[in-house]
């Protein structure tokens, strides 16, 4: 059986400066101008304060692996030829929680609290992903 490709992210106007800078390689999050706290997913308004004075600042890119599952198993997908692959909340320095995947080791290696760093992979012309590796 033939392998579907693999879904691309559906983007809001407001999540469209993420995917320009994944695509160049920078990660983004945006920042609320009045608490100062950061956000991540993108946003039209801080859901801290509720201001819509938010601003995209780069992201440090590091950050700890906050949870995981090791994907062994799935249904037939896109995703099936990567298996075994590593699903990850990690927590990036600037405390906000991004899903994702944990590349560049053995997905049994994979540990709460490990610190890891972003890696981008270039999907297609139009989407790069960000994903973490460890450091
Ligand atoms: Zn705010």
């Amino acid at each position: 059986m033939e392998n579907p490709e693999k879904p691309v992210p559906v983007v809001n106007p407001w999540a469209r400066p993420f995917w320009e800078a994944a695509k160049e390689k920078r990660l983004i999050i945006q920042q609320c101008k009045d608490c100062n706290k950061h956000i991540f997913y993108p946003r039209i308004a801080c859901p801290h304060c509720f201001s819509d004075q938010v601003d995209w600042v780069e992201a440090s890119g590091k950050g700890k692996v906050y949870s995981f599952t090791v994907v062994k198993n799935n249904a037939p997908s896109a995703f099936i030829t990567d298996m075994p692959y590593v699903i990850a909340v990690v927590k990036l320095e600037e405390g906000v929680q991004m899903l994702t995947n944990i590349v560049g080791c053995d997905p049994e290696a994979v540990t709460c609290d490990m610190p890891v760093e972003v890696t981008f992979e270039k999907l297609n012309d139009e989407f790069t992903l960000p994903q973490f590796q460890p450091v």
